[in-house]
């Protein structure tokens, strides 16, 4: 019988979250998000990280405060994600494409969800999608975690 070799798994050491406080170097706020403090810049200097003046167009993307979700890039989550942990620029750019992916695959779902579900239905065209939506959970939910590892 082989022997076992025991060891308590190491975890990669990394900075807890939101520790890390991000100042201003304009007017010493500190913010504890990265995507926040690129905003009050953004917003209030009228620049970006690096002190270049920004365009009135790229400004107006960080306006809209409530709609900041569907505002932020893939690249906005992926650097704010990099800032956070510490990663490193391979790494973040994987996440990156990830979470395009991932945004592709959501997007891709609800354009379904609309050619399924058209505007003028009738109770016919409901009671069929939702059984279309049966099906499609189903066949989500059997792609179970052991993807992930
Ligand atoms: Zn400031």
């Amino acid at each position: 019988m082989p022997k076992i070799k025991h060891t308590t798994r190491k975890e990669p050491e990394r900075p807890p979250l939101a520790t890390k406080e991000l100042a201003c170097s304009h007017c010493s706020q500190t913010f504890s998000k990265r995507y926040n403090l690129r905003r009050h810049l953004a917003l209030i200097h009228k620049c970006d990280e690096q002190a270049q003046p920004m365009s009135a167009a790229d400004r107006e993307r960080f306006k809209a405060g409530a709609r900041k979700e569907e505002q932020e890039t893939s690249r906005d989550i992926a650097d704010e994600l990099a800032s956070t942990y510490a990663m490193p620029t391979a790494e973040r750019r994987a996440n990156e494409n990830l979470i395009r992916a991932m945004r592709a695959a959501n997007r891709e779902f609800c354009s379904r969800i609309r050619r399924a579900l058209p505007l003028n239905r009738s109770k016919k065209d409901i009671d069929r999608f939702l059984i279309v939506m049966q099906q499609q959970c189903q066949e989500a939910e059997r792609h179970d975690s052991n993807e992930f590892v």
